[in-house]
Formats: C-alpha cells, sequence, structure tokens
C-alpha cells in the first residue's frame, strides 16, 4: 500500500470524502488518516462543512464552495 504525506493527503481527500479514487489510494488515505491526528481533524472539519452545506441545501456541493474549502485547508498548512 502506498504511503502518503499530509499534503498528499489533503490534496486528495476530496476522493476519500466523496468515496471516490482507486481503492489503493482510499487505503492509503485510510491508514494515514487513523495514524495523524491532524489529517484526522481535517477530514472532521471537511465532512463537517460539507454536512452543514448539505443539510441547508437539497444540491451537491457546488464545485466553487470544494475548491475555496480546498485552498483555505492549503493555506492553513502551508503556512505552518
Ligand atoms: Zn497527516
Amino acid at each position: 500500500m502506498k504511503k502518503l504525506n499530509c499534503n498528499e493527503v489533503v490534496d486528495n481527500l476530496s476522493c476519500y470524502v466523496d468515496g471516490d479514487g482507486a481503492a489503493d489510494l482510499r487505503a492509503g488515505l485510510e491508514s494515514h488518516i487513523l495514524r495523524c491526528g491532524r489529517c484526522r481533524a481535517i477530514l472532521e472539519s471537511t465532512r463537517q462543512t460539507l454536512q452543514i452545506l448539505h443539510d441547508c441545501e437539497p444540491f451537491p456541493v457546488p464545485l466553487q464552495v470544494s475548491a475555496r474549502l480546498y485552498s483555505r485547508l492549503q493555506e492553513v498548512l502551508y503556512s505552518k
């Protein structure tokens, strides 16, 4: 199984949250997230954000919302 670092996990978080992507990638994401508190926190906040958006809107999350969310996450990660 491929070992991922934190940046790769964040880059591929949308695959994980959306339930798509290769099985190998998803397994790599899952094992990293289990071991890494920081990525787990990012995953949880991403899921909560998507859930809130989902509860308010009976539509799929607009692409630009996801894009903004992920660029904000990347800002947080890369500014450290
Ligand atoms: Zn991590």
